[in-house]
């Protein structure tokens, strides 16, 4: 952030100014919210609420977009009294985010058990809501990009939550503090914050091809960069070389870190895309069966290719499906477009 406000700096004195006033400002308001339960109770009476029903977010259509509708504390308690439940389930929100004329943003999960009632409830508050609970993975592809990482942010949020209603020192219920950025057990003093697990996300080149691979649960055709989780105690680059050399038996010379990014999926990940090369003379590749179906070389034609197909389901004349690429919201499509793009990333400096 400072590197960038440096840069916006020299170019637009007073933009940036502004641009880093309003940012700082709306971090030390979530900061307060956060810390101090009574500001952050406050912050509810003029804030706003996103719904989830079993951890899907509420979207609405409208004309050709899908929005999030967002409702203020009054309507939220008529919609739970409707719907028989308890004002009181609004300590269970979480705060995610606020606007920068800092009207504070919650999400609560309305229900997150997957009974045949509570199918049935789901749907009446559909009827009532005027919208659909749309399962994550899917809500991504319709969603604008701010929506999309505001509601991530949520569900991330609510599930872990979900898991860490009990001390795991102590066994204790514990208590969430009313933002839901920690949770504290009353027994034994425990204080448990929210976390991410760090995933390293590695595309390697040999200068002029890069590895792309796949495992069984990918959606057929699919190939992507090498990825798995950091072990405890690693760096990120140990963590990039060991993966490579599990899965492929490749020793990594070098390596680029790309970008970042948050993924809700399965228990919130946080994915580091680095570019990693080997050298030209060591690129016989032995696939480690137990973590991958198949891991190949491709050419930069062969990539361009892949990243302007669209239709990846669409099977030849003879019946097989032409490998694809991930979608463009997963931090693996940037990766490998980075390398389309920037014959840089195939020729790391030492
Ligand atoms: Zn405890």
């Amino acid at each position: 952030m400072s590197l960038y406000c440096g840069i916006a700096c020299r170019r637009k004195p007073f933009w940036c100014y502004r641009l880093l006033s309003t940012y700082v400002t709306k971090t030390r308001y979530l900061f307060e919210l956060k810390e101090d339960n009574d500001a952050c109770k406050k912050a509810q009476q003029t804030g706003a609420f996103y719904l989830f029903h079993g951890l899907a977010p509420l979207l609405q259509k409208s004309e050709h977009q899908y929005l999030p509708p967002k409702y203020n504390l009054a309507e939220l308690e008529r919609l739970l009294g409707k719907f028989g439940q308890d004002a009181q389930r609004i300590e269970d929100s979480v705060l995610i985010g606020c606007s920068e004329n800092h009207e504070a943003w919650f999400a609560l999960n309305l229900n997150s058990s997957s009974s045949t009632n509570a199918s049935l409830q789901k749907l009446e508050m559909e009827r009532e809501l005027q919208g659909s609970f749309t399962e994550l993975r899917k809500a991504l592809f319709w969603l604008n990009v701010k929506d999309a990482s505001l509601l991530s942010t949520a569900q991330a949020l609510l599930r872990w939550h979900e898991a860490h209603q009990f001390c795991s020192r102590c066994g204790q219920p514990t208590k969430k503090n009313v933002a839901g950025s920690k949770r504290v057990c009353p027994a034994s003093k425990s204080i448990y914050y929210p976390q991410m697990a760090p995933v390293v996300i590695t595309l390697v080149s040999d200068g002029t091809r890069c590895l792309l691979a796949r495992q069984s649960s990918f959606p057929k055709g699919m190939y992507s960069a090498l990825a798995g989780f950091c072990d405890i105690g690693e760096s990120l680059e140990e963590a990039v070389r060991r993966e490579v050399a599990e899965e492929v038996g490749l020793e990594v010379e070098r390596l680029q870190y790309s970008a970042s990014q948050h993924w809700p999926f399965p228990n919130s990940s946080l994915m580091i895309a680095c570019h990693a090369t080997v050298k030209p003379g060591q690129t016989e590749i032995q696939v480690n069966l137990r973590e991958l179906e198949a891991a190949d070389w491709f050419s930069h034609d062969e990539v361009v290719t892949a990243l302007r197909r669209n239709d990846p389901y669409t099977q030849q004349q003879n019946g097989t499906v032409p490998f694809w690429l991930p979608p463009k919201l997963a931090i693996a499509h940037h990766l490998i477009k980075e390398w389309v793009e920037k014959p840089t990333c195939s020729t790391l400096p030492a």
